[in-house]
């Protein structure tokens, strides 16, 4: 009897702690089990010890550093007017953007809630061109946007029992394998179609904003699926599952994209 009252609260108390928000553009409700301040401060931390870490090899000043700092940039700025035309201005509320260039091997690339984006040099044979690289960066931010971390966090939670949920602190080990950090790739969390379909529509919008040709999207995604031939998926492939329905969405959603774009 106690046994069942406990169990009771629990999931009352877990409802209770659900905030349901909804996706700017695509308009799906999602229920997310952490605050949006928990996320970034969570967030915030991971971001500060992966850049210290004695591992990672942060580029600074070079033309590629820079370049991926004014890339990254001049979305925040579209997606902050994006979201302000739109009126979702609160989506990305605490947001301090940003963007650093990681010296690896490894084809990846990743931001954090709270606007903390890694792009790392192994990804820049593949996105070629600084459209290309707004694809990429465009993507990232836009399931960070879309609070996908938060979704794809609370049902990792879920799936290791509520009852751990309540009472562990916030797992950062969880948290990184969202984005790839120090874990093997046959663990990673990958995003859900659904969501790979809203970062892709969102971050064609994005891109164009920020006056990149959201054309180049096609080209990347193309590229990167002939990387993965013949050889284990790269990590950004592992959180980012891709398949043939990327590019037809990429297609239906270029027209929206196209209105936002006026060139460079
Ligand atoms: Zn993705």
């Amino acid at each position: 009897m106690i046994k069942k009252f406990k169990k009771t609260s629990l999931i009352v108390f877990t409802m209770f702690l659900a905030a349901c928000s909804t996706v700017p553009l695509t308009g799906r409700r999602q229920a997310n089990l952490v605050s949006d301040a928990e996320m970034q401060q969570m967030a915030a931390q991971s971001y500060r010890e992966f850049l210290s870490a004695p591992s990672t090899k942060v580029v600074n000043n070079s033309a590629q550093s820079r370049k991926v700092k004014e890339v990254g940039s001049n979305i925040a700025s579209a997606v902050t007017k994006y979201l302000k035309d739109n009126g979702y201005a609160d989506q990305t509320a605490g947001y301090q953007w940003e963007f650093n260039l990681i010296e690896s091997k490894e084809v990846n690339a990743w931001c954090m809630p709270g606007g903390k984006v890694a792009v790392y040099t192994g990804i820049l044979p593949i996105t070629q061109t600084d459209a290309g690289l707004a694809t990429v960066m465009a993507h990232e931010i836009a399931h960070a946007v879309a609070k996908h971390s938060n979704e794809r966090y609370s049902q990792a939670m879920i799936a290791q029992g509520v009852g751990s949920l309540l009472g562990a602190a916030i797992n950062s080990q969880t948290f990184n394998q969202l984005f790839g950090i120090g874990a093997q790739a046959g663990v990673l969390l990958p995003n859900s179609r659904k969501q790979e379909s809203e970062a892709d529509r969102l971050g064609l919008t994005f891109m164009a904003m920020a006056g990149y040709n959201p054309q180049s999207a096609l080209d990347f995604w193309t590229r990167m699926a002939a990387q993965a031939n013949g050889q284990a998926p790269p990590e950004f492939l592992s959180t980012h599952p891709s398949d043939a329905t990327r590019i037809s969405d990429i297609k239906k959603y270029l027209p929206e994209a196209r209105k936002y774009y006026v060139g460079k």
